[in-house]
């Protein structure tokens, strides 16, 4: 067993060193700097090349620099970036029938990041419960669930139990209730107990928190008992929609459509920061001019690139893709591990997978082994201490899956 890692080159050391410097230190980022990507590779500034098995967390899902989507944020940057929703711009209008088309919703509410259209959903669901449901001003409850991860702003944050995320940011927003995830039955009780539960927010899968699946039915059943209890189901696919599991939205597995959909990521296939609120009129009805917005909100190169983004998505069959190739990965990891007792599990849907490492969450095993995986060409992050997710762009062929996955088992095998 060897733990010696390859040495980083003295361009490597002065860029990190300039991150270290200048930037906060609020990454931690792999020893490994990026200067090129295209498909599933990115290649570092010595030219190394790599297979990416974060994919940004899921925002590449059609592969880095897809040149459609590239070629649409380039045509449109050359004619019109911004004009701010003071106006109205070509671009916005054409994007918002295309995108409430391809999801089945009457309208759509355009934002930037993850957490900014979780924020809206949150603002959205609470309106719609004093105006439409009827709940007297300020006692709607929000359900959520234990380990959830919906970003990083300071109601976000109110209902994480990450203490990392958490320690030192409080006071924190109210108006939450935590129950745990995968548990229709507490989230039964919570709903019978009270008559102010305006919503129920919660990932399909729970990508951050090592992606935990959560069992069969899961997805269904509750939306029943929020449709019973006029209750608002607000899936947060940021993370699992746009194909990464398998369907185009993993509630897809189940037929649920969720009453407010949120997307973030891949929705732009990782070349600019677009995000998007869904709902029925019913629903979205309830915002006016003036009670939220953003000034980069549904602008122009957002709506040309996200259309794009979402074309390839179809024209490529991200979804068949990564559905047929995530049984082929995790049929894979599994044989390895009946080889290697270090992986303890696998789990996954689609392309968004994880191995538990066989150590404890505190353990730098999982980081050791992501640097062994580095040096032979494949680069993953540790997630939770002891679980490494594989989540390669949906691009992928079934020829660079086993290649990647005689690297996962050779660096494996390093540490048995
Ligand atoms: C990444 C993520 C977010 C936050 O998105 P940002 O663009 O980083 O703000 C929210 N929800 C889920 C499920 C995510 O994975």
């Amino acid at each position: 067993m060897t733990h010696t890692t390859q040495e980083l080159s003295s361009k490597s050391e002065v860029l990190i060193e300039k991150e270290n410097k200048f930037g906060a230190h609020n990454y931690h980022p792999l020893p490994v700097v990026l200067e090129k990507g295209e498909g599933v590779y990115v290649w570092d500034v010595d030219g190394k090349k790599y297979f990416d098995f974060l994919s940004a967390y899921s925002a590449v899902n059609q592969g880095h620099c897809h040149p459609k989507i590239v070629g649409a944020m380039m045509e449109q940057a050359q004619r019109l970036t911004l004009t701010s929703r003071a106006f109205y711009n070509d671009q916005l209008g054409v994007y918002e029938e295309y995108i409430t088309n391809y999801f089945g919703f009457d309208k759509v509410l355009p934002m930037n990041t993850g957490a900014e259209a979780v924020e809206t959903a949150l603002k959205l669901c609470r309106k719609w419960a004093y105006e439409v449901k009827g709940i007297s001003e300020n006692q709607a409850q929000i359900i959520v669930c234990e380990n959830n991860f919906h970003g990083r702003t300071t109601t976000i944050i109110s209902f994480s139990n990450d203490e990392g995320a958490r320690k030192s940011f409080g006071p924190f927003t109210e108006g939450f209730i935590k129950i745990p995830y995968d548990d229709t039955e507490a989230l039964e009780n919570v709903l019978k107990s009270s008559k102010n539960i305006a919503g129920f927010l919660v990932e399909p899968i729970q990508g951050e928190a090592g992606v935990y699946v959560p069992s069969e039915g899961y997805l269904a059943k509750a939306k029943a008992l929020c449709e019973a209890h006029n209750v608002l189901f607000i899936a947060d696919e940021v993370q699992t929609g746009i194909a990464r599991t398998g369907r185009l939205l993993a509630v897809h597995h189940e037929n649920v459509q969720p009453d407010i959909l949120i997307l973030g990521k891949a929705i732009s296939g990782g070349v600019y920061p677009v995000s998007a609120v869904l709902a029925n009129n019913g629903i979205m009805n309830v915002i006016k001019p003036g009670q939220h917005g953003s000034t980069f909100g549904g602008n122009p190169i957002a709506a040309a690139v996200a259309i794009a983004a979402l074309e390839v998505v179809r024209e490529e069959n991200l979804s068949e893709n990564a559905e047929k190739l995530g049984i082929i990965l995790r049929k894979g990891l599994n044989e390895i591990a009946e080889r290697n007792p270090l992986i303890e599990l696998v789990r996954g849907k689609g392309l968004l997978n994880a191995i538990v490492i066989n150590s404890g969450e505190d353990s730098d095993l999982a980081w050791d082994i992501c640097l062994r995986f580095r040096d032979y060409g494949l680069l993953a992050k540790p997630t939770h201490g002891n679980k490494i997710r594989f989540a390669p762009p949906l691009v992928i062929t079934e020829a660079q899956i086993q290649e990647c996955l005689v690297i996962i088992e050779k660096a494996l095998n390093d540490f048995k």
